[in-house]
């Protein structure tokens, strides 16, 4: 059973890698940017609060967002049955430290995480063709730069905590989808 994070900037194909690797693992996925947009669509107060930070193209506070993760992971007996990947989680070093504690409290550990790594250039290229067809708030050219910049502030940092854990594995995310799912593959 694998426990597995994918990490890497907005637009670096976390989703897009997620699916096929949920399909090759039979991993249970857990997506928090997805999961709180299902709460902005059914106009959750969750929903409502979130949205006011997404737009914006910042992140939701620590304390509510390992709040939230605790809960579906409680909720979902398939993340202990089948392992999980997480996208989109942590996003900050106190997100990671939580995550550990959480995990070991359930007797689970994440196994490795999967980092695509793509220049910026490429991302904000990405974002933007994925802007003309998401609908998503903060799919536009003054969102992505901020949450490039969110990004490198307080979730880059994260490669050095898991490169000393011992289980960052650098993907280059250059390529067509079947590459770079077989440079995943091949690192696990
Ligand atoms: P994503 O779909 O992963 O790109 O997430 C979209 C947005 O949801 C982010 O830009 C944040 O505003 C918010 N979000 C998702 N996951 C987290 C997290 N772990 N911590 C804080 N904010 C998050």
């Amino acid at each position: 059973m694998l426990n597995i994070i994918i990490f890497g900037a907005p637009g670096s194909g976390k989703g897009t890698q997620s699916e096929r690797l949920i399909e090759r693992y039979n991993l249970h996925h857990i997506s928090t940017g997805e999961l709180l947009r299902g709460h902005i669509s059914a106009k959750t107060e969750l929903g409502q609060l979130a949205d006011s930070y997404i737009s914006k193209g910042q992140l939701i506070p620590d304390g509510l967002m390992i709040d939230i993760l605790g809960d579906t992971i409680d909720r979902e007996p398939a993340v202990k049955e089948r392992g999980v990947i997480l996208d989109g989680f942590p996003r900050t070093i106190p997100q990671a430290e939580a995550l550990k504690k959480l995990m070991e409290d359930r007797g689970m550990k994440i196994d490795a995480v999967v980092g695509l790594e793509v220049p910026e250039e490429e991302l904000i290229e990405r974002l933007i063709k994925r802007g003309e067809q998401s609908g998503r708030s903060d799919d536009n050219l003054e969102t992505i730069l901020k949450r490039l910049e969110v990004y490198q502030k307080q979730t880059y940092p994260l490669r050095d905590f898991y490169e000393k854990e011992g289980i960052y594995k650098a993907i280059d995310g250059l390529g067509t989808v079947d590459e770079i799912f077989d440079r995943i593959c091949k690192s696990l």
